[in-house]
């Protein structure tokens, strides 16, 4: 790996396609042990470089807005193009109706509205909330109080209902599935009448399907539970897809030996590689990235705090240990950065967007795509 990494231009996502194609077979085996249809959810990786690969092993996409419907429509040819949205516009709906195969509503009222757009070979579907957290709460728990993400049972009682087929539930995140049988049970429990008049249930995303440890088998049976009732099944992972198959590369641009006046010391490593440029989630969730080769802050010879080079003061990645003593000019990779971070980069301070390049399977580099001045300027007027 060092190899490659020595002549690469930072800072740069590799996606690493062993990894990828891995996920992709455990995802695929699992449409063939089932028999139910695994679709990427575009939110989490959209690098549509890899749509291709990801055709031949998943049955489609699912989409949370127009751009990223449109991008599946035109990059994934000939595969499922799903929807879901809190609220459509009439003109945007206008257009999904085109190109997308189902699209989920957020309430019976919503589809009651746009009923009368969608078409015969359009299945619709309603996202419900079987308010059941199996999470920490928080801003990814959709189950959190007041959700605004899917409907209760309460909200949907006495309401027009014909002409849905398919409900949706999308309660996880990063999660088991453990967390996935008793969120059924919930399902099952509240909204089980709704069962016959369906063709078919999505089981969501946040499962960590390829996360070491897993428990597939489990994952199986959920399936064939909600199968016995004679519905299509639906997963929509993001996370699970792309999960460890991607690094970000930086280079340390200077080394700050920080003494305050209460001779407090700290070393500081300023990269050309930002938190809150391009990994923004560190600061978002908050965590702290792994990076390969170091130890955790404290258990190695040499400490350092790791910061962007932007003028956010909190712009800081974390605190690391390595054995060896770093320099100006070398390089890092910080590890699992294909998702959730390409596609929330920005270009705040006028930093350079990182390249993106992939490690082929045989060892090979190859760099995709270098963005320029113009992608930061374009978007600004
Ligand atoms: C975010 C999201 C997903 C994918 O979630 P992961 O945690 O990346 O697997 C799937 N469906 C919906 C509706 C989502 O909002």
């Amino acid at each position: 790996m060092n190899k490659w990494l020595k002549s690469l231009k930072t800072p740069c996502y590799v996606i690493n396609e062993a990894a990828l194609i891995n996920n992709l077979k455990t995802l695929s085996d699992l449409e063939i042990s089932t028999g139910c249809k695994v679709l990427l959810a575009q939110k989490a990786f959209s690098a549509f470089a890899f749509y291709p690969l990801v055709a031949k092993y998943i049955s489609g996409t699912t989409a949370s807005g127009i751009f990223e419907a449109r991008l599946a429509h035109e990059e994934m040819q000939n595969k499922e193009n799903h929807v879901y949205s809190p609220a459509y516009k009439e003109d945007e709906l206008k257009e999904l109706v085109k190109i997308c195969d189902h699209i989920i509503f957020n309430s019976p009222e919503q589809w009651q509205k746009f009923k009368k757009l969608i078409p015969e070979n359009v299945s619709a579907g309603l996202r419900i909330n079987p308010e059941l957290s199996t999470q920490g709460g928080g801003i990814y728990d959709p189950c959190a109080p007041f959700s605004r993400l899917g409907s209760t049972l309460k909200n949907i009682q006495g309401k027009d209902l014909g002409g849905i087929e398919g409900l949706h539930f999308h309660t996880l995140c990063e999660q088991d599935s453990d967390a996935l049988e008793v969120t059924l049970d919930e399902v099952i429990k509240k909204f089980g009448d709704l069962f016959p008049m369906l063709k078919w249930v999505n089981l969501g995303g946040g499962h960590h399907i390829t996360r070491e440890g897993y428990d597939i088998r489990r994952l199986e049976k959920c399936i064939e539970r909600v199968m016995k009732y004679g519905l299509d099944v639906y997963i929509e992972p993001g996370e699970a897809v792309a999960l460890n198959a991607g690094w970000l590369a930086a280079s340390v641009l200077d080394i700050i030996n920080h003494v305050g006046d209460d001779e407090r010391r700290m070393i500081l490593a300023v990269l050309d590689a930002s938190a809150a440029c391009h990994m923004p989630d560190v600061l978002e969730m908050p965590y702290t990235p792994k990076i390969i080769g170091a130890k955790e802050k404290g258990e190695g010879k040499f400490n350092y705090r790791f910061t962007g080079n932007t003028c956010l003061a909190g712009d800081i990645i974390g605190d690391y240990s390595f054995e060896y003593e770093l320099k100006e000019g070398d390089k890092l990779l910080f590890c699992d950065m294909a998702i959730y971070s390409m596609v929330k980069n920005n270009t705040f301070n006028g930093i350079p967007l990182p390249s993106i390049a992939v490690l082929r399977e045989n060892g090979e580099l190859e760099t995709i795509k270098h963005f320029g001045y113009s992608d930061f300027k374009n978007r600004l007027s």
